[in-house]
Formats: structure tokens, sequence, C-alpha cells
């Protein structure tokens, strides 16, 4: 008999907590994994799976009119709000079953109900008034989106909780914020139809992304139709009998059928009782932890984004896998999050690995900015007016491949493969010695041979 009821109890099943679960229970351990929600957590559930599903229905519009180029009749067609939404339940529901058979297929006991830390070893299961001891307790709580609660009216807003369970179809769509998910759906709802406007209180889209590609994408928004309102915040919010009427700090006033609140997630740490447990956070209230995942409480650990670092699934299931092994399998695995590479599924694409041109310039004193924009091929016939994107940085000094900044079809695909070169540490005479795939557009990133602009810091 142990001391405790299990080895590891796992708070939230998301992606981070699920892999962490299954890998220590593979490693031998006994292992329970409490969820207040659904099983998947927000990825799964209601993030990037949903999302990328109503990328894909929303990019159909522009499919149907670019046949035409190509010499397809094609008869006008019409959208079903509540046949994409169906499908789409239907397939999260069988990523759910999938993720439930995986977690009891590898002996964790699951349980469904809120759980709260009440010490080192001690969680109390909510919907069951009992608690459970275990000898390390790991915190996987994820976020949850953020809203201004002092705002007027903001009681009549969703957020990327409820976005994806509309029951139809706004006509006139307000997206507030301007990050990953403003973008993103910015995107669906214009593609879908909707008339869309995107309010941000900064002056470009995606702060922290390269600035060239932040305008480059914005341009291609707005010629497929997205409005944008920048500089400019809501002072009130209220229903009326045409929909929603919001008023903008500068007077304007904006009228819509659903609002978007698209302005950050924080960590999901609320009644947790990590305060009284005595885990340390910060004034994010994200749980503050080691390069192991440990916190303040030797027996409590932490991973993906309720720890607030780089808030993407595949870290956050790193981090659990990392945890799991060192922790229960006797491997000690250190997470590197240096060039992380990452795709916002913003119509088009973007895909980016590495420094931006800004950072990059702060940090070495000769960049070298290889960069092109062309019509990709099969806008020719198309006659879409729409530009592919391509960057590549280099520190002139060592030839080395410093980031790379993508913008159109495929992005996030090509990012997944370019981001194994730079990873590796690739310079530009790799790029440069390897043979163009002919016709791609992907071809260009080999075959620009002079820099557009050489980047110099004078010296101090
Ligand atoms: P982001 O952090 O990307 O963006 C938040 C946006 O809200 C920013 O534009 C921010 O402005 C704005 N904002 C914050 N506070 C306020 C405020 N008080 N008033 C007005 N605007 C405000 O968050 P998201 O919610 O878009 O996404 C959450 C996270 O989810 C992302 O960080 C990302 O890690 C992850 N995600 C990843 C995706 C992917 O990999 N493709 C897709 C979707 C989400 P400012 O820039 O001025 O601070």
């Amino acid at each position: 008999m142990t001391e405790f009821d299990y080895d590891l109890f796992v708070i939230g099943a998301g992606s981070g907590g699920v892999r962490a679960a299954r890998i220590a229970a593979q490693n031998g351990a006994k292992v329970a994994i409490a969820e207040e929600h659904r099983v998947g957590g927000t990825c799964v559930i209601r993030g990037c799976v949903p999302k990328k599903l109503m990328v894909y229905a929303s990019q159909f519009s522009e499919h149907f009119e670019d046949a035409a180029g190509f010499g397809w009749t094609v008869p006008e067609a019409t959208f079903d709000w509540r046949t994409l939404i169906a499908n789409k339940d239907h397939e999260i529901d069988r990523l759910n079953a999938i993720y439930i058979r995986n977690l009891t297929n590898s002996g964790v006991d699951l349980i469904m109900s809120r759980a709260q830390v009440e010490g080192p070893h001690t969680v109390r299961i909510a919907m069951e008034e009992r608690t459970v001891t275990a000898r390390v307790i790991l915190i996987a709580t994820g976020g949850t989106p953020w809203l201004d609660t002092e705002l007027p009216g903001i009681e009549h807003v969703i957020t990327s909780n409820e976005v994806f369970y509309l029951k139809e179809q706004p006509r006139r769509v307000i997206v507030a914020g301007g990050g990953y998910i403003a973008v993103e759906f910015a995107g669906i709802f214009n593609g879908l139809g909707s008339e869309t406007t995107l309010v941000y209180r900064g002056g470009e889209i995606l702060r922290g992304f390269d600035n060239e590609l932040r305008a480059s994408l914005r341009k291609e928004m707005e010629k497929k139709g997205v409005q944008f309102v920048f500089n400019d915040i809501f002072t009130k919010i209220e229903k009326t009998e045409a929909g929603l009427l919001a008023t903008m700090r500068s007077g304007e006033t904006l009228e819509a059928d659903a609002i978007l609140f698209a302005t950050g997630r924080w960590p999901a740490t609320e009644g947790l009782g990590l305060d009284a447990a005595g885990v340390a956070m910060n004034e994010r209230g994200a749980v503050i932890v080691d390069h192991e995942g440990r916190t303040s409480v030797p027996s409590i650990y932490a991973v993906g984004d309720v720890t607030d670092r780089i808030n993407l699934t595949p870290v956050a299931i790193r981090e659990g896998h990392a945890f799991a092994d060192t922790v229960f399998g006797n491997r000690p695995v250190k997470v590197d999050h240096t060039l992380v590479p990452t795709a916002v599924f913003s119509q088009p694409e973007l895909g980016t690995v590495g420094l931006t041109q800004e950072e990059a310039l702060e940090v070495y004193d000769q960049v070298d900015v290889y960069s092109t924009s062309f019509r990709p091929t099969l806008h020719t016939l198309s006659g879409r007016d729409e530009r592919m994107f391509m960057k590549v940085l280099v520190d002139a000094e060592t030839d080395r491949v410093l980031g790379v900044h993508l913008m159109g079809h495929g992005a996030g695909e090509l990012i997944q493969v370019l981001g194994i070169a730079v990873k590796m540490g690739a310079t530009k005479a790799d790029f440069d010695a390897t043979v163009a795939v002919h016709p791609t557009a992907a071809e260009e990133l080999v075959t620009m041979r002079s820099p557009t602009h050489q980047l110099r810091r004078e010296a101090a």
C-alpha cells in the first residue's frame, strides 16, 4: 500500500494534462485526472480544431469565385450555418470520445468534476464532496477568455467559448482585439459572408509579429472585405431592436448582430485553491514554475497555458510529456522553448519562426533581409488580387537564418517544415544549396539570391 491514493492527480484534461496523465500511467504511475467541462480541453473542444474546420468552411466562398477563371461555372452557392455547426459538433464528439478512450486505455481514472487543491498532496473533488490524496499534483487547467467586466453592456458580447455554438450566423459581426483569435475569426465570418469589422485598440493587428507581415496581412484582409477600426475602444454596448449597438471612445457607433471579444486569455487559476496551498503565482494569476514545471510547492507541478509561457497546444503537450518522463519515467527532459514555429489561421494564413525583423535588429548588428511579394500561380487564372509574402532574415556575420515569416496559402504547413531547418541552425547558404521544387510558391524561399535590405546597426 502506498501512502497516497494516487501517484499523480492531474487537474484539467486538456492537451497538456492528458499527455502528462497518459505518459505517467505508461511509466507505471497510478493516475487520476479531473475535468469539469469536456475531455480534450480548449484546443479540441472550443479552440484550434473546431476553428480550423470553420476556417475551411469559410474558404469555399473564394474557391467558388476562383473556379470561374479555370473554366468552371459554379451555380450560386448558399451556406447553411446549422449544417456546419452540427457537422463540427459531430467531429468534436468523435475526438472527445478518442481522448476519453485513450485515457481509460492507459489506466487513468477519469473524474468528471471540478477539482481544487487543498494542500500539497490533497485534492477536493467538488462534485463528489470527497478528497483524494496524491504524491504529485499537476495543474493543467489552461486559460480562460478575459473580458473587461467594467464595460457597460459586456454581458451582450460573446467570447471564443460561445462562438462555436451560435445558433444562427450573425449577419453583422464585430470582433474586438487584434490577436490570434480576433484575426482568425474576422477571416472566418468574412469568408462565410457576414459583414465583419475588427476593432483594435492599437494601430496594427498582431502585435509582436513581424511588422511587415502584420501590414501585409491587414491589407489582404481589407481586400477581402474585412473592415478595421484602429486606435479605438468600446465605451458601451447596448441591445437594441436592430441587434447590438457599440459606442466607441471616438464617439463612433457600430451596429452588429454579434460582438466577439478576443481580448486575450488569462491563466485559469481562480478558485483552484492554489493561494491557500502556497503555490506562487504572478500578477496575471499564472502559476510560476521552474524549468521542470515545479511550482513553489515541491509536490505540485504545472504545465501549459496556466503557466502563461508560450500559450500554444504543442508546447503544452511537450511540457506535459517532459513532466511525466522526468517525474515518473526517470528520464529528465528539459523543454526547449526557443524557435517555436507558429501559424495564424488568418486568411491568408501566416507562418512564422524565429526572430522578427525588429527583434533581430535589437540583437544583431548586421541583418540581411530577403523578402518577396508575388501573385501565386493559382491567382494568375483566378484573377484574384492576392499576394503571397515571404521574408527570410539572416545574420550577415554568420549567415545563420534568424527568422522566417510567411503569408499565403499553406504558410502553416510550410513553417512546420522550415522550423526544422531553422531549429537545426540552417544558414542562408544551406537554403541556397537546396534545389527548388518547381512550380511551387515555396521555391521562392531557396531562390532569393540578393538581399532586399542590408540593415546595419550604427556603431555606438
Ligand atoms: P492574444 O494575446 O493573441 O491577443 C489579445 C488581443 O486583445 C491583443 O490584440 C490585445 O491588444 C487585445 N487586448 C488585450 N487587452 C485588451 C483590452 N483591455 N482592451 C482592448 N484590447 C485588449 O489573445 P487571443 O485572445 O487572440 O488568443 C489567446 C491565445 O491563444 C494566444 O496568445 C495564442 O497563444 C493562442 N491561440 C493560438 C492560435 C494559433 O496558434 N493559431 C489560435 C488562437 C489562439 P494588445 O496587442 O494591444 O495588447
